[in-house]
């Protein structure tokens, strides 16, 4: 049994059918990615920063993970990542950080402003990761849960809480009556994971970021128009690759804002206008008049995020037979194509033969662990040892990984 069918439970399901089980999603919602994953502008790169070791090497296996998924719709365009502008751009020390991340020079290529200039048409030193992508969630979602022989669909259930019981769990809906029951329950329901998982007991400690993306329209005769990027760029917030709508306009999707502890769908002209100016610093272009953006649409969503920004992901050890895929964070690609993996190989009770191919590593598991929030928990192998009682969620000391 899957609850939600956002990515992460559709990218879930879809790898458990492909093993030959038979899956149960269930959503409160008419469809799959009705809610945060109701977008087209997902981008995906392995993260190059400074410091947060474990997410670094996490985002680079997921990466790896999310490239072999996707197949056809999987958009690979490049992404740019900005040097900070108060650094000077030191091209041996960036090759040294990026090596020592498993990154080669396909993956990632250190590029002074000239050089970036030339290859991405944005002229400021940084690194050019040519396999940098994007994902239409919604697509990908709905692609996962085509139909099937082996998935079965309940659309417009709610889930309110689970309860153990001789097979397992029994899962309740709105009216407090019990719906079905599973011996494996995977809860994917992002922010009201929190709910599922208090009724039987546990603390997440999740909360809401409210995001906005602004879709512009930038006329092909405004001075925008020949710095607008042809490949994705990530820094201080991203930007797709701009394109060419007809010979009069252009397209392009500039995000996001980060409202922390908000769960507001209204899209705000505030929130526009956030995006306008990081627009201007994505392309170093301080002197662009914003007018110049027109806003067209927009897209906001509430993420889910947890208190150490990592996503959760793994078997509930306390609560035999349930796993957790939440608090994806702002990395929905990444971390739906790693849980599917990780979940999986859990829920059959099976060797993690793929992931520890690509580096996959026992503190690794334990990282992501929903266990790593309790009081007593082992911090090392979750995957092999019993954790300790969930009453006092503790947040670990590592850095902030965003
Ligand atoms: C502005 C913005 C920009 C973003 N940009 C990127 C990006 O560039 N790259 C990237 O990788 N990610 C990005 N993200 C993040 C990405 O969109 C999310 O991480 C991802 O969509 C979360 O997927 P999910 O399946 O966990 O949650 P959701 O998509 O929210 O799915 C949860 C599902 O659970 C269902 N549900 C909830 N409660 C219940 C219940 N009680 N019973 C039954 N069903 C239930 C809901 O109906 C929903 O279908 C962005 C997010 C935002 C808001």
């Amino acid at each position: 049994m899957v609850i939600g069918a956002g990515i992460a439970g559709a990218t879930i399901a879809h790898e458990l059918i492909e093993r030959g089980q038979a899956v149960c999603i269930v959503d409160a919602a008419i469809a799959p990615a009705t809610a945060c994953s109701s977008h087209a502008y997902a981008i995906a790169h392995p993260h190059i920063g400074k410091g947060a070791p474990r997410l670094l090497r996490l985002t680079r296996i997921a990466f790896l993970l999310a490239e072999m998924r996707w197949g056809s719709i999987w958009n690979q365009h490049g992404i740019f990542v900005p040097s900070k502008s108060d650094q000077a751009f030191n091209r041996s020390a960036v090759i040294k950080h990026l090596r020592s991340l498993g990154l080669d020079d396909q993956t990632a290529k250190a590029l002074d402003a000239n050089e970036a200039g030339d290859q991405c048409g944005i002229k400021q030193s940084g690194v050019w990761l040519p396999r940098g992508a994007s994902l239409d969630l919604s697509k990908a979602a709905q692609d996962l849960l085509r139909p099937h022989s082996l998935l079965h669909s309940r659309w417009l259930t709610r889930i309110t809480r689970l309860e153990q019981c001789a097979a397992g769990w029994l899962l309740y809906n709105e009216e407090g009556k019990p719906l079905m029951s599973a011996s494996k329950v995977v809860i994917a329901a992002a922010m009201d994971s929190k709910a599922l998982a208090a009724s039987i007991g546990v603390k997440l400690p999740l909360r809401p970021v409210r995001g906005q993306l602004s879709i512009f329209e930038i006329s092909a005769n405004d001075p925008w128009a020949e710095r607008l990027p042809r490949v994705a760029i990530s820094g201080e917030g991203y930007c797709l690759p701009a394109l060419r709508l007809n010979d009069d306009t252009y397209r392009w999707i500039v995000g996001s804002s980060f409202d922390e502890g908000e769960d507001e769908l209204q899209a705000r002209d505030s929130s526009d206008e956030f995006n306008q100016e990081q627009a201007k610093g994505l392309l170093a272009y301080a002197q662009g008049n914003i007018d110049s953006l027109k806003k067209a649409s927009s897209f906001v969503g509430v993420r889910c995020v947890a208190g150490d920004r990592l996503p959760i992901i793994g078997a509930l050890s306390q609560r035999p037979g349930i796993f957790l895929a939440t608090a994806l964070g702002s990395r929905g690609v990444l971390w739906s194509a790693l849980a599917a993996k990780l979940i999986s190989a859990q829920v059959l009770d099976d060797d993690f033969v793929l992931l520890t191919r690509l580096g996959f590593a026992a503190d690794l598991v334990a990282a992501l662990a929903p266990a790593r929030f309790f009081a007593g928990a082992l911090a090392t192998v979750p995957a092999l040892g019993a954790l300790a009682s969930n009453s006092k969620p503790i947040l670990p000391s590592s850095p902030i990984a965003r």
